[in-house]
């Protein structure tokens, strides 16, 4: 029997990758997406993994909970992959509202649409180590205690919460897993791996002559978007629910993180980089790193790509991007 996933959030960064994994496990893989009348839906991320052709897309919204019920109802999936959120941390204090409807109220529609159309299925909710802030202990596992420093973490508590709730109160096969930031060639450009790769390589082409960034001393636990969807799917394969830590188990500060992607294309730092206190933030999260040993021991799962080789492959990326025309 072919295996059914519903993914929410299937145009962005993770949705696209996790897309990818579970077509080439064998499953028939559905999307969720909201359509603009102006735009329609924005696959590109899709398309650049080639999978664009083999996800089967569906209208909706995390905020509308009739349209989720029907959704659910249509594609019966085995399993349900919950990644739709306004994920930006900068936005949610300009938006917080709207990141409490979608990133923590979506979270309990989409859990009512699986009890109300497919109780037995199996749920993954996103939940984010940004739900750490200010951090309780030096390396981040499941019992450390949460201090959200963001209306997005604020909101991801709740998503997490309720799923581990809809566990306890209907036996739900739930699962959070607690992903540390991960990255990718695909990451949206607010994101500032994303940001100092793109800005690097036009700098690099000569279509930029600076980068400008806020607080470089922030420190984060990064990891490759590619190996973190692994760590889901091996989530729902396991016989309990449960909730996981998934981190690389190394921090680095934005500034090496960014001599990294300088150093790639031979150009010194120094002389392209400012700081722009337009950029930092109304409250910070320092630092993060994370302590991913009950992932390591029980699913089995350990990252495979480190930084240096992650923050190339963007630059690698955004160059021949650039060189396309594309994005100047
Ligand atoms: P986050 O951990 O989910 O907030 O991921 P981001 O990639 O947006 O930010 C990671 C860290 O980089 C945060 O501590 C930011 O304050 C810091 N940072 C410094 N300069 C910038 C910038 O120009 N853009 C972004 N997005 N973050 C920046």
């Amino acid at each position: 029997m072919t295996k059914r996933a519903l993914i929410t959030g299937v145009t962005g960064q993770d949705g696209a990758y996790l897309a990818q994994l579970l077509l080439g496990e064998g499953y028939e893989v559905h999307g969720v997406v909201r359509r603009s009348s102006h735009s329609g839906v924005d696959d590109h991320r899709l398309r650049w993994l080639g999978v664009a052709d083999s996800v089967r897309l569906h209208d909706g919204d995390m905020g509308d909970l009739s349209s989720l019920v029907r959704i659910v109802q249509e594609t019966k999936p085995d399993e349900i992959y919950n990644l739709a959120a306004q994920s930006f941390v900068a936005s949610s204090w300009r938006q917080p509202i709207l990141t409490a409807n979608i990133t923590a109220v979506g979270v309990a529609n989409m859990l009512e649409a699986m009890r109300i159309a497919a109780p037995q299925a199996r749920f993954y909710q996103a939940s984010s180590s940004e739900m750490y802030g200010l951090i309780q202990q030096p390396m981040q596992n499941e019992k450390t205690p949460f201090y959200p420093r963001s209306p997005y973490a604020v909101a991801k508590l709740y998503g997490h919460w309720i799923t581990v709730n809809y566990r306890e109160s209907f036996g739900m096969h739930a699962s959070s897993g607690i992903l540390f930031n991960h990255e990718s060639p695909l990451r949206g450009e607010e994101f500032v791996t994303r940001k100092v790769t793109t800005g690097v390589a036009r700098i690099k082409l000569g279509l930029a002559r600076e980068l400008r960034l806020g607080n470089i001393d922030a420190k984060r636990d990064w990891g490759h978007a590619r190996d973190y969807v692994r760590a889901m799917w091996l989530m729902l394969q396991q016989e309990k629910p449960d909730d996981y830590v998934v981190a690389t188990g190394v921090t680095t500060t934005v500034r090496d993180m960014c001599r990294i992607a300088f150093d790639h294309v031979g150009l010194d730092m120094e002389t392209h980089l400012v700081i722009d206190p337009a950029f930092y933030r109304p409250a910070e999260v320092e630092v993060l790193l994370g302590d991913s040993t009950k992932a390591r021991a029980k699913l089995g799962w350990s990252p495979k790509i480190a930084l240096g080789e992650l923050i190339r492959e963007m630059v690698e990326a955004d160059l021949a991007r650039l060189k396309r025309g594309e994005g100047r």
